[in-house]
């Protein structure tokens, strides 16, 4: 692996060749550097080498490197991880985007939390389109009817769909997930739920965020690319 800001770079490039081939303008596709199990320190020379949306799966973790690095202007929080109803109060305090809504009862809770702050929360609608038991995440002929209800709370606001495709070895076994979650996109949009909106399709790895673009992903997460392998 190279320098923080290589591997950046690195990861830009490609992003603007699979968005040439996808037709679209890569400044349309927001990368999200994951930085689970990334020591603060490490998050700051990603930061000065220009990442702007940083992403974490727990809220504890998120929490001390959240205190420690804060918001520097035009700097977004990102939830990528399972979360649990406990940890809402704590993860609206960090986060600017949940990427995990997967049930009716979690988005309750971010609603009325959100509501006792005054502040609209953005979320994405976690689609477990696999079928892996391991996986969390709403089978996706579950999503409008979620997306129906989620939309009629006051403070939670849906914007998009995320899901994490399974691990392949060759990520051309992918494309069929990533596939479908676009076309699910697009039939929920067509459905035009009042306050809902399908801005974001959030899908991609380091070992697949090309054929997710490729396939319509405007948001990819990124942590292996940029930071190298990760210790755990
Ligand atoms: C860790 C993680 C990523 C990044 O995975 P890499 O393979 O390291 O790029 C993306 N999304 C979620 C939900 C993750 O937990």
């Amino acid at each position: 692996m190279g320098s923080i800001e290589d591997n950046l770079r690195r990861v830009e490039e490609r992003i603007a060749s699979a968005a040439g081939r996808a037709g679209i303008d890569p400044r349309d596709i927001t990368l999200v550097a994951v930085t689970k199990t990334v020591p603060a320190n490490t998050i700051r020379e990603a930061l000065s080498a220009g990442v702007r949306e940083i992403g974490e799966n727990r809220v504890r973790e998120a929490w001390d490197k959240y205190r420690d690095i804060g918001r520097p202007p035009g700097v977004r929080w990102h939830m990528v991880g399972h979360l649990q109803r406990n940890k809402v109060k704590r993860a609206l305090e960090i986060f600017d985007l949940i990427h995990s809504v997967d049930s009716l009862t979690l988005a309750q809770e971010i609603d009325s939390r959100a509501g006792r702050m005054g502040r609209a929360v953005d979320a994405l609608i976690q689609v477990n389109i696999s079928g892996e038991e391991s996986k969390f995440g709403v089978p996706p002929s579950k999503v409008a009817h979620l997306i129906e209800s989620i939309a009629k709370l006051e403070w939670i606001k849906v914007k998009g769909l995320m899901t994490i495709a399974p691990y392949v070895d060759d990520p051309e076994k992918a494309r069929p997930v990533f596939r479908d979650l676009r076309r699910l996109r697009d039939s929920i949009a067509e459905l035009s739920y009042p306050g809902v909106e399908m801005r974001y399709l959030s899908m991609g790895m380091s070992n697949d965020f090309e054929v997710a673009i490729e396939e319509g992903a405007n948001m990819v997460r990124i942590g292996t690319a940029i930071f190298g392998e990760r210790g755990r």
